[in-house]
């Protein structure tokens, strides 16, 4: 029986006539830190709206957690996501967003929020607003704000933009200890060398099409002889 989290059965997406996604076959397993990469415009987004519903395919189907996602079943139940910038209000402190996103689903009290900013590494009682954020800032809440729920499938376009090298430090031990406690993660990003630092498979796109997959082993032989 196939087990897998996320099975992406055959998908190919159009947009405005397009194809953006090709023929793509994906099954994920729970437990892994999987690494889409790829240039710009390859794709690694879409793929990543794909797995939450934000898009639905043009032709095959995709499935989360046993659940098929369609138009009645469009977000996954467990999943926390870091796509482009969130939509943080500019007016309110990093604290008061999370609050506010919090709200919509009601499942996070104001402990939950202190912590999350915490091991983001923002100060739960700045009071300075979202709009005097630097880009890190912004970065680390957008982080903050993908893990608050502890979601069983985390999904993270580009998450070391921006980050300083603590932050990058951080993330990869975040992201590690989630990974032990069974979550699957998905990181798109056009740097293959902070993808290899974390993931366990490597999924590489280019223009819209799955061209190559790398379990850690391989790439890490390949690594040491280059
Ligand atoms: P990546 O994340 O790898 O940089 P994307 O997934 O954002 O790439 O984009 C993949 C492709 O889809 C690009 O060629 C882009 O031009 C195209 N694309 C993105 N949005 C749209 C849209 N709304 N309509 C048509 N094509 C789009």
């Amino acid at each position: 029986m196939d087990v897998s989290y996320v099975k992406i059965n055959d998908v190919t997406k159009k947009l405005q006539g397009q194809i953006v996604l090709n023929k793509i076959d994906l099954h994920l397993e729970k437990g892994n830190i999987y690494g889409i990469q790829g240039k710009n415009g390859s794709g690694k987004t879409m793929l990543l709206r794909l797995i939450c519903g934000l898009i639905v395919p043009t032709e095959g189907s995709v499935e989360v957690a046993g659940k098929k996602l369609d138009s009645k079943n469009s977000f996954p139940e467990s999943v926390g996501i870091l796509i482009e910038y969130p939509g943080f209000l500019p007016q309110y402190t990093g604290f008061k967003n999370l609050q506010l996103l919090a709200a919509i689903r009601k499942r996070i009290d104001d402990r939950r929020i202190r912590e999350v900013l915490e091991i983001v590494g923002l100060d739960p009682n700045d009071r300075r607003k979202y709009r005097k954020y630097s880009l890190g800032m912004r970065q680390r809440l957008g982080i903050a704000q993908a893990i608050m729920e502890d979601p069983d499938l985390l999904l993270l376009d580009e998450p070391t933009n921006a980050l300083d090298t603590d932050a990058v430090e951080n993330m990869r031990s975040l992201l590690l200890r989630m990974k032990q406690e069974g979550k699957t993660i998905v990181i798109a990003s056009h740097d293959r060398e902070e993808l290899e630092k974390l993931s366990d498979e490597k999924i590489i796109i280019e223009r819209g099409t799955i061209v190559g997959r790398q379990r850690s082993e391989e790439f890490k032989k390949a690594g040491v002889t280059l």
